[in-house]
């Protein structure tokens, strides 16, 4: 027998208990991602997908519903299904003027500048509605791993101030995470890429997602990451090259049908959809056809778009997305042939034409080996193995990406803690009194780059009392700033003669408090085990909702080669499947799917043949 160390034992019996994973909870995907022993690696779920949309949908009953099937009700329940709720989340209603045109879900005013998402009798923080998301990623990827998930590294956006970070942060918490590390996306990427590594240089990072373009320049020196610019369009996407495609089909289907037709949310839905599959082909293929078929109301359109006239469409776009990495290079105050290595991020950068003009544009080739919709999650799965205490070579620092400062006598803004400190770090000053016999001061702390306090973002103010009555300047108050490793701030300020002390942990003005998080927690871990049934429930009855329309389909493409016996086999499957819908039992809703499968398995061999029949007939028609 060998012999095994106690050591190695009790390690690999704590592995098989939990992993650590990196999230990356993006605008319109998330995703997670692990260290399998040295190799990072995405999760994929037995279907094979990797990507959740990140959207959240309520149904009538209150059930809670996320990814595609949320996805797929989106236009069709729009009020009480919440897309793109990262753009809301650490922000206050006076920020989100343009954001709140677009979005058809119900957005409040609440306390503490936060804002609500009200669905039906409820009133949702941003922040819960995130943690359904994570919720879903973390239950996919223990289902995956078969171990528990825990702990977490989740990204966000470099230019994401402290608010909108606690906010992600308190996010994790309610989704029963404990969040290791809040990282910048683009240092994220880079690490993924192993670029950390350098000893030292300047990289660019180019994300277009699918609602948000993000460049970043960042210089690495020794594991530590500094972002030197960053810079972007929260407006520009893939979302918008799949509009184009719509908006071309919807002029085209104006010449033969009614135009309010063509805006009812059915049909706006199926355009959606038929947009970003067509864009997608268009990636690997020279045409594609962009095609529309509905039963109700009738509408039937198609039409061979190819590559060249896409990119026609969106050059613009494309275009707009350079001028902004020309405008973060000069911030920087680099010129592009200064930038060593662009990585390429976010599922738009498969578009040909996005890689083509980026390449041209930088003069240099590009790192795309990774997936670029997986790379961020990838980067967050290294770091999370380095907190966790792995890869013991490595050590990755962030920057923090606004100025820290406190109000000084008539409203300027005095800054403790420069943008782009690598963190943890902290820094002291001294300030005095104004006034003769002054017994208090408040301390305002901001942050932002701006001069005057009343432009900046105010993250709260606080009084020092009690000081003993002393002329003007002779008081000597100290306020030190404490950044730590998450950019979580803590502020101390004291006044040498009294030894008047007042210390503050920063709770953003447009945060949760503290009690709120543990309550939501707590609610979450409450509702947990009937929460994930309840999803169980709801995504079975839709597959089988989707296994009915497909046999449906698949009898009538069989219709002149399927046996009697066999279609009347399946019909009466059908049948129970159906019926089986309406079982409560989840295990017994699956036997049920699994039962129908067994018996329609010869249908949908016969459904194969009959279309390869079909396309072979196409073929030999089209040579002829
Ligand atoms: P996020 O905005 O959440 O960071 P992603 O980086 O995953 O999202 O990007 C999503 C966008 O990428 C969507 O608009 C999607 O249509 C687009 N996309 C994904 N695959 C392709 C592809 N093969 N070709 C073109 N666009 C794609
Ligand atoms: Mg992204």
């Amino acid at each position: 027998m060998a012999v095994v160390s106690i050591e190695s034992l009790t390690s690999a019996a704590k592995a098989h208990k939990e992993a650590v994973v990196g999230i990356d909870l993006g605008t319109t995907f998330s995703l997670a991602a692990w260290v399998d022993g040295e190799v990072p690696k995405v999760i994929r779920d037995e279907n094979g997908q990797v990507l959740v949309p990140s959207v959240v949908s309520f149904t009538d009953d209150n059930d809670v519903i996320v990814g595609w099937p949320a996805r797929e009700r989106g236009l069709l329940d729009p009020e009480h299904t919440v897309f793109s709720v990262k753009r809301l989340i650490g922000r206050g209603r006076e920020d989100l003027a343009r954001e709140l045109g677009l979005l058809p879900y119900q957005v409040e005013d609440a306390e503490r500048k936060l804002v609500r998402i009200k669905i039906r009798e409820n009133r949702l923080t941003p922040q819960e509605v995130s943690a359904e998301i994570l919720k879903d990623v973390k239950a996919r990827a223990e289902k995956v791993l078969n171990r528990k998930v825990t702990k977490a590294v989740i990204t966000v956006p470099a230019y994401f101030d402290d608010t909108q970070r606690q906010a992600t942060r308190d996010a994790g918490r309610i989704a029963g995470l404990d969040v290791l590390r809040i990282i910048n996306e683009p240092t994220a990427a880079a690490l993924a890429y192993g670029l950390d590594s350098k000893k030292k240089g300047i990289i660019a990072v180019y994300d277009l997602g699918g609602g948000t373009f993000d460049i970043s320049i960042l210089r690495i020196a020794k594991g530590v990451f500094q972002v030197l610019s960053t810079l972007g369009d929260t407006f520009l996407g893939g979302d918008d090259f799949d509009r184009t495609l719509m908006d071309l089909a919807s002029t085209e289907l104006k010449e033969t049908h009614p135009e309010e037709l063509i805006k009812s949310p059915v049909v706006l839905q199926a355009l959606k959809q038929a947009a970003e599959k067509t864009k997608q082909e268009l990636s690997s293929f020279e045409t594609a056809t962009l095609q529309i078929q509905l039963d109700d109301p009738k509408i039937s359109y198609v039409r061979q778009i190819s590559r060249a006239e896409f990119n026609e469409l969106i050059c613009p776009l494309v275009e707009r997305t350079i001028e902004f990495c020309k405008t973060a290079i000069s911030d920087a105050r680099l010129t592009p042939e200064r930038i060593e290595d662009i990585v390429m991020v976010g599922g738009s950068t498969r578009v040909p034409l996005v890689s083509n003009k980026v390449e041209e544009f930088f003069g240099k080739p590009l790192h795309t080996d990774l997936n670029p919709d997986e790379v961020v999650a990838l980067g967050a799965a290294v770091q999370a193995r380095i907190l966790s205490g792995g890869f013991k070579e490595m050590m990755v620092l962030d920057v923090t990406p606004l100025s820290l400062g406190i109000e000084t006598f008539g409203g300027g803004m005095s800054k403790l803690i420069m943008r782009n400190s690598s963190i943890p770090t902290r820094a002291s000053e001294q300030f005095t009194t104004y006034v003769d016999g002054q017994t208090s001061v408040d301390i305002h702390v901001l942050q932002g780059e701006r001069e005057l306090a009343e432009d900046c973002r105010s993250l709260g103010k606080w009084k020092l009392t009690d000081i003993p009555a002393m002329p003007a300047n002779a008081p000597k108050i100290t306020v030190t700033f404490i950044l730590d490793a998450n950019g979580v701030l803590k502020v101390d300020a004291s006044e040498e003669r009294s030894g008047k002390e007042l210390s503050i942990e920063v709770q953003p003005s447009s945060g949760l408090t503290e009690e709120e998080v543990e309550r939501m927690v707590r609610e979450s871990i409450e509702h947990a085990k009937s929460d994930v049934e309840n999803r169980q429930r709801i995504d079975l009855r839709n597959e089988i909702d989707s296994i009915g329309r497909a046999t449906v389909k698949a009898l009538e493409q069989t219709r002149d080669d399927c046996p009697e016996a066999l279609r009347s086999t399946v019909e009466k499957a059908l049948i129970d499947l159906l019926a089986a819908a309406e079982l409560e039992d989840i295990h017994q809703i699956q036997q049920a799917i699994d039962d129908f499968n067994e018996a329609s398995e010869p249908l949908a061999k016969l459904q194969m043949d009959a279309v390869a029949k079909t396309v072979l007939r196409e073929e030999q028609s089209a040579n002829r």
